[in-house]
């Protein structure tokens, strides 16, 4: 990672505004350097059996960042896209599979023995769920001084046992809560409380750092802002640095300095909060906001655009760009002349046929014509045969091309809600004919040679500086990192 892209030079303290926001120009805190982490499994007994390849979960796929002292940098996504585990490998909750991340420039990875427990004692997280991350059998008191008998603080108490409760009564006082809850259970708390707790027990020991992982999504909207107002006291007051993790665009505005955005276990786009929230540059992040509520109530009135389409399975993620198969900006080849808006239907329509979701017997109803989308039969002539020396596939494939130029107008209103026309709709009708003669692969073929897009051929990279995006819409290297995650992939195996 270059110093443009960690914002700031290592030396620079972190200064606060009139806000109490960091204005992100202090040195780097912590450092994330090309993380991986994967999930290696087996999908069924048959492939146990037959022994086949471990399939690799890529749940995090070379994440960088930086987190400047006194700084929140939000990470933000849908669910699934790797936030959580991002946030739980950094501090090394879980094994990285590749990578590093630096705390102060010490690689947290190769720490071991007492400066490993010095790096848990200075890092830590506050869980999303406030009812599960709360042993019910012990009472708050006992919650909240676990960490400190853990690491035997306070080591030069006289009376440790009397320092440690007055301890745990400061912190419970500091998260609004009474020192005489102290000997309660977490059941008998509300969720907001119960957050209080688990925030006071990450404050146990004085961190400089705390992964907050949704802290906020599982209470009522009226407690979240309680408990934000409370984080961003906190951070004020112990001069905490923060990695808060969420799915809710609306959280993030509040609290953030800058905001990573994730899509499938890579970062897509990072940037400055108010910068990123009025000009947000990847299609993702623009689609993620237009899917929020806003509050400003000039923009109450706008529709909300919900993003369509499921997250991608990261056991098999799509080729090139991993929003490419949602993306409503996918860009068709150079010289092909198609509206975006059928572009992107005609890239469904072939997803569908890549994944089954589209049979011959689809396809035929789709065609609907008399014969089904049948071959054609006794139709000549093709822009794609050529005369006497023409093989039977080709002769076969210009039978069809013929007859789907003839049948493009059968083909249903339903099928494509843009306006697909002339050569365009006739591959299309062609693709499905292929599809309705029992030939997938063909029809996939026809389509793909086509309407290829660049954004599945190439994945898009994520360059340096103080806003970047990974899109192809934006300059890109000429080097290409598919073929690093090719090497990647056979060198796990
Ligand atoms: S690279 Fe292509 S598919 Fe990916 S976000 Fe950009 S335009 Fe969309």
């Amino acid at each position: 990672m270059t110093e443009e892209d960690s914002g700031r030079s290592r030396n620079d303290r972190g200064k606060r505004g009139a806000t109490g926001r960091a204005n992100a120009e202090g040195d780097v805190l912590l450092e994330v350097e090309d993380l991986h982490k994967y999930y290696f499994e087996r999908d069924t007994l048959t492939d146990r059996l037959l022994r086949r390849e471990a399939r690799s979960v890529q749940a995090v796929d070379g994440v960088s960042l930086a987190i400047h002292r006194g700084e929140t940098l939000g990470l933000v996504g849908e669910s699934g896209c790797g936030k959580s585990t991002t946030g739980e490998t950094l501090l090394r909750l879980r094994e990285a599979t590749d990578g590093g991340v630096y705390f102060e420039g010490e690689s947290v990875f190769d720490l071991a023995g007492e400066d490993l427990m010095a790096f848990r004692r200075r890092a830590g997280i506050v869980f999303q769920d406030p009812y599960s991350s709360l042993d019910p059998r012990m009472t708050v008191g006992q919650l909240v001084a676990e960490p400190l008998s853990v690491h035997g603080e306070p080591a030069d108490a006289e009376n440790t046992k009397e320092a440690r409760r007055e301890r745990v009564d400061e912190l419970l006082e500091r998260v609004g809560l009474s020192h005489s809850q102290r000997d309660r259970y977490p059941h008998e708390f509300s969720g907001g409380q119960r957050q209080r707790v688990g925030i006071a027990r990450a404050l146990a020991l004085e961190p400089d750092f705390l992964v907050l992982d949704e802290p906020v999504s599982a209470l009522d909207v009226s407690v979240q802002a309680q408990i934000l107002n409370l984080l961003a006291d906190l951070q004020v007051e112990f001069d905490l640095t923060y990695l808060f993790i969420a799915h809710d665009l609306s959280v993030v505005r509040h609290l953030c300095d800058r905001v990573a955005v994730m899509y499938l276990g890579e970062i897509i786009e990072r940037g400055p909060t108010d910068e990123l929230f009025e000009e947000p540059r990847h299609p993702y992040t623009q689609a993620l906001l237009e899917s929020v509520p806003r509050a400003r109530s000039d923009e109450r009135e706008r529709a909300i655009d919900p993003l369509a389409g499921d997250v991608p399975s990261p056991r098999d993620p799509p080729s090139g760009c991993r929003f490419r198969t949602r993306c409503p900006a996918v860009i068709p080849p150079d010289d092909l002349e198609i509206a975006q808006e059928g572009y992107r239907e005609v890239m469904d329509l072939r997803e569908r046929l890549e994944s089954g979701d589209v049979d011959a017997e689809r396809a035929r109803e789709l065609l609907a014509g008399d014969g089904g989308g049948a071959a054609g039969e006794g139709t000549t002539g093709s822009d794609r045969s050529n005369g006497s020396d023409e093989s039977e596939h080709g002769d076969r494939r210009g039978r069809r091309r013929a007859s789907a130029v003839g049948e493009e107008a059968r083909l249903r209103e339903d099928v494509f809600e843009a306006d697909l026309a002339g050569e365009n709709r006739a591959v299309v009708a062609e693709a499905l004919n292929s599809l309705a003669d029992g030939e997938r692969a063909e029809a996939i073929s026809i389509l793909r040679e086509r309407f290829e897009s660049v954004c599945e051929r190439t994945p898009p990279v994520l360059q340096d500086g103080p806003h970047p995006a990974a899109c192809h819409l934006y300059d890109q290297p000429t080097e290409r990192r598919g073929a690093d995650r090719t090497e990647r992939s056979a060198g796990d195996d």
